[in-house]
């Protein structure tokens, strides 16, 4: 018997024929079913947006050049580790604010251009059967422009429905799901064992990591991504 106050909360749920259409999404949305009737687990995709969807190594070199065309600048061959900034401040120390300076400059985030195939991949991904698809993407603490271009940047690439796909999350390790595509070689968080498989994302940062990356790859969006969906459907 479920005590009152959760059934008051129920009974407005169901008396709001909006709500109840999300309800009986949510009762379905984890499973689906096969031509034999049985019911099949949907796969749920997490795909980082840095890195993996949108250009940052290359919005950030272009816009850094830009204003400060006499410093010296990182090509995108020589990148190595995940923070930008820590290379920068390797170069020079004084170089590390004038990195993050541009990333949290306002446009930063939404003039970002796609990768190749990226977009493509993920709307191909979105129509799959059984498959759910989230942009799973952590913004910079500096708020001020990043969260609302990141939603900007979906909109844009993806049409305003897609806005319902997308998680902002400083912990991935906290979202459920059956992979998830991100660049950063270590992703790290209160919890100790996510759901996912983390399929890491070539990038110009990442791409010299030999045995030291425990994870299988994706080396673009040219790879055989589907490959790596049916190998967690089984
Ligand atoms: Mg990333």
């Amino acid at each position: 018997m479920l005590p009152s106050t959760t059934t008051r909360i129920l009974g407005s749920f169901l008396r709001d024929p909006f709500k109840r259409i999300g309800v009986n999404m949510s009762s379905s949305s984890n499973t689906g079913t096969t031509a034999s009737g049985k019911r099949r687990k949907r796969l749920r995709v997490l795909v980082d947006m840095d890195g993996v969807l949108a250009d940052f190594e290359g919005g950030f070199l272009r816009k850094y050049r830009d204003r400060y065309p006499d410093e010296p600048y990182i090509p995108l061959e020589a990148r190595r580790g995940f923070w930008v900034s820590a290379q920068y401040s390797q170069l020079r120390s004084d170089l590390c604010e004038k990195a993050i300076s541009i990333w949290e400059s306002k446009d930063f985030f939404s003039e970002l251009e796609p990768l190749p195939g990226g977009v493509e991949a993920v709307k191909e991904m979105a129509k799959m059967d059984n498959t759910d698809v989230f942009i799973c993407t952590s913004p910079i603490k500096h708020y001020e422009h990043c969260p609302r271009e990141k939603y900007a940047w979906v909109e844009k690439h993806f049409g305003h429905d897609f806005l319902e796909q997308v998680i902002l999350t400083r912990d991935k390790t906290v979202v459920s799901g059956d992979v998830l595509i991100d660049d950063k070689p270590d992703i790290l968080g209160v919890e100790p064992k996510p759901s996912w498989e983390h399929i890491l994302f070539t990038a110009c940062h990442n791409k010299h990591l030999g045995n030291d990356c425990p994870h299988r790859r994706l080396l673009s969006w040219d790879d055989d991504w589907r490959a790596v969906l049916d190998s967690k459907r089984k």
